[in-house]
């Protein structure tokens, strides 16, 4: 049975929200004090663990350099809806189904680079065309939880065609809850995103600062991974996948909608 990084995820989280502040955590359980000495005392003796602890390092270098308020940012809450698919029906607004021969899962993604974009692997078309961050962060309430309603929605405009007589000015255009194409077809391109490029980063870079701590010993792994952490817990009590399965986005529960981030 393979068990998502996810599923690990929630049964931590209900784990800690079940113990009492008596109970609280007080140090790391699933990888000990004794197993970290351990790991460092073999960085000393071998050349494998010493290139596993470059490895570690270098996989965490990207998060570790993030101000704590930048790792905060990223957790992204329940209102912005998460989708394993953007269309399956249609594909590609540009090519259609010329993207069917890349997979289930065929959009390519930059998290570090091409932030709120996926590209058409076989067109190389990008969408959406709006800048979704500019509109995502006027949407946060004083939680810093996106809610919809609550955004600019000038800034919701295809950057292409930035006059508001353009016909074109809102084609492609994603407020999180999908963009329409010529056809008046829906795709979820924002939250295709949100699933895949963003919050499977946000794993990585715990899985990737937990690594870096587990083989260095350096508590600024722990405390940049803390962070993260002490975010997803904030958002966390608001995640349920049913609203987002009852307007149509998709995941992998098989069916009745469960879930919370993810499906399951
Ligand atoms: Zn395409």
């Amino acid at each position: 049975m393979t068990i998502k990084f996810g599923e690990i995820l929630e049964i931590t989280l209900l784990l800690l929200t079940a113990v009492s502040n008596a109970d609280a955590k007080k140090c790391s359980r699933l990888v000990t004090a004794e197993m970290r000495t351990n790991a460092l005392e073999n960085v000393n003796k071998y050349s494998w663990a010493e290139q596993e602890q470059k490895n570690a390092i270098l996989y965490a270098e990207p998060w570790v350099k993030l101000s704590d308020d930048e790792l905060w940012n990223f957790i992204t809450s329940q209102e912005l809806p998460r989708d394993i698919h953007t269309n399956k029906t249609v594909g590609c607004p540009n090519c259609e189904d010329g993207i069917a021969p890349y997979g289930n899962y065929p959009w390519k993604y930059d998290f570090w680079n091409e932030p709120w974009k996926i590209k058409c692997p076989n067109c190389d078309e990008m969408y959406p065309r709006n800048d979704f961050y500019a509109f995502y962060k006027t949407t946060l309430d004083e939680h810093g939880m996106f809610r919809r309603e609550l955004g600019d929605r000038s800034l919701l405009f295809n950057a292409e065609h930035p006059d508001p007589k353009d016909p074109l000015h809102k084609l492609y255009v994603d407020d999180g809850y999908g963009m329409v194409d010529e056809n008046g077809n829906k795709h979820h391109a924002v939250a295709y995103y949100n699933q895949w490029a963003q919050w499977r980063a946000i794993y990585n870079g715990l899985s990737s600062l937990g690594g870096a701590y587990t083989l260095t010993g350096d508590k600024l792994y722990a405390h940049k991974a803390a962070v993260i952490l002490d975010r997803i817990a904030d958002v966390y009590p608001e995640m349920d996948f049913m609203p987002l399965h009852k307007m149509g986005f998709e995941h992998s529960h098989g069916g009745p909608g469960r879930g919370r981030i993810e499906g399951c």
